[in-house]
């Protein structure tokens, strides 16, 4: 990207030039750089790049300029002329707060939609004008399955963080999404990798569409200097606590492997004297809403998150994160350490490795191309006379399901990615769920060598009729014919 390119250089119309300089941007991020020209021109795009690129702005922008140069062809409440899918509640709710900023001196309204919180005040909000929906999958079939929702008119569609999508299950959910869109769109797939899945997918969505990549995949940014500190699992929470304190960080992000350890680490640390809460999809949707915002105001110096929670969390300027656990996947350790170095700003990412995990570290170690260095930290002196701790059950391997049990280790019971998402080939366990967890994905607990074809139908579904359903929801032909030649423009 030319140093001197600007916004205005990118012909985006003048109500978001002004927005954009209330935001404070001076120059287009290298991602919207390159995509705004290409989805202003109303091609299909595919775009490679992580949150903390710009990307976010890098499609908004360049929709709320193309919906103001026409108006909608047939415009009814509850009709938005654009949906972005998104994987989590969070990101749901970050990207709609960008639509809104962006789109401040535009006449167009926006509207969030996830799981987990009552469905009434949507189905009003329905009622009336919706340009922009921002969703995640689950919640927005039910309201087409009640008919709350009119996606006829959708002129422009979004999958953000697709690959993240993909690895929480919801790739059915899209399918049945993609089915009832018109044919005749403008697509647009942000991913920060691209796996086989993730290229299929795109097969199937994007007619001959322009490419994007920004970061290239699995690097970490300059800006975070990495750490690793070789400890003993029993002492990882001591040490933590120790950092915090010794080096009076104010605002750190904490990563476990599971949400019983997230929950454990909060609560040893506010024991510690150290305000902490955690966050993750046993959490209800506004403890999760309250520990962000705490967090992200400053008011609450640890967040302690798996790795889905954490998932495209935009936190200014995040100064450290921690690895309490490394990850069994090395591609979540990009997108964990991610949180940090953002935007320009400088970052800490520190893991705390025990000798259980140094198989972890070097396969992270082999993605990202480097050696971490080893740190020790001389003013911390670990406790003694520390309950001895019960075993660990091993962890399952990269791609392996771990099965449960009937001990209270089934917490551990985890898939591979940090025990919350699920591959899309796993079968949805039919098991009623609890509505508030409406958008996590569904983990399989007793998984069996051949994996069965769930008996009932899948529990976003379970609340609606049979016949709901059918009419609701067809089943399309796995991508394989196009979603249809994008509008020509
Ligand atoms: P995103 O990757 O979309 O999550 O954006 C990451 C962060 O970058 C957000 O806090 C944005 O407000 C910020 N941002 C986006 N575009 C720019 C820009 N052109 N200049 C400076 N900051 C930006």
């Amino acid at each position: 990207m030319s140093q001197e390119m600007t916004f205005a250089s990118l012909n985006l119309a003048a109500p978001l030039l002004r927005a954009i300089t209330d935001a404070g941007y001076t120059q287009p991020t290298p991602v919207q750089a390159q995509a705004i020209p290409l989805v202003l021109a109303g091609g299909d795009l595919l775009a490679g790049a992580q949150t903390g690129t710009g990307k976010t702005a890098g499609f908004t922008l360049p929709i709320l300029h193309r919906l103001s140069e026409k108006p909608a062809a047939n415009p009814r409440p509850g009709k938005p002329r654009c949906l972005i899918l998104t994987p989590t509640r969070e990101l749901a709710a970050q990207v709609e707060e960008s639509v809104q900023t962006y789109g401040k001196y535009l006449p167009f309204k926006s509207m969030v939609m996830f799981g987990g919180v009552n469905v009434n005040p949507q189905i009003k909000a329905l009622r009336g004008q919706v340009d922009i929906l921002v969703a995640t999958p689950g919640r927005l079939l039910d309201h087409v399955g009640q008919k709350t929702l009119d996606l006829s008119g959708v002129e422009i569609l979004v999958l953000d963080e697709a690959d993240r999508m993909l690895d929480m299950g919801f790739i059915r959910d899209i399918r049945k999404i993609l089915a009832v869109l018109p044919k005749q769109r403008q697509n647009l797939l942000f991913s920060a990798t691209f796996s086989d899945e993730i290229k299929t997918l795109a097969d199937g969505l994007l007619h001959n569409p322009g490419f994007v990549e920004v970061a290239r995949r699995n690097t970490t940014s300059e800006l975070v200097t990495q750490s690793v500190h070789m400890i003993p699992q029993k002492l990882k929470s001591h040490l933590l606590a120790h950092l915090i304190k010794h080096n009076d960080w104010k605002q750190v992000l904490v990563f476990t492997r599971t949400k019983h350890g997230a929950n454990r680490l909060a609560e040893k640390l506010a024991a510690d004297g150290i305000p902490a809460a955690a966050i993750h999809g046993n959490k209800s949707q506004s403890a999760r809403t309250k520990a962000l915002a705490e967090f992200k105001d400053g008011t609450l110096p640890v967040l302690v998150a798996t790795s889905i929670a954490a998932r495209g969390l935009d936190i200014d300027m995040l100064p450290h994160v921690v690895n309490f656990e490394l990850p069994n996947v090395p591609e979540d350790y990009v997108h964990r350490i991610g949180r940090t170095g953002r935007a320009g700003s400088n970052g800490a990412a520190i893991s705390l490795v025990d000798n259980e995990e140094a198989l972890h570290l070097k396969n992270i170690e082999r993605l990202i191309k480097m050696q971490i260095p080893r740190i020790t930290i001389d003013s911390f002196v670990a406790p003694t006379n520390l309950p001895a701790e019960a075993p660990r059950p091993p962890r399952p391997q990269h791609g392996q399901k771990r099965h449960s049990n009937t001990t209270g280790a089934a917490h551990r019971n985890q898939t591979p990615r940090d025990g919350q998402g699920q591959k899309s080939r796993q079968p949805r366990q039919p098991a009623a769920r609890n509505p508030q967890q409406r958008d996590q994905p569904i983990r399989t607990s007793q998984p069996s060598a051949k994996p069965r074809p769930p008996q009932n139908p899948p529990a976003d579904q379970q609340h609606l009729s049979e016949a709901a359903r059918h009419q609701a929801m067809p089943q399309p032909a796995l991508f394989s014919p196009k979603p249809g030649a994008r509008r020509g423009r």
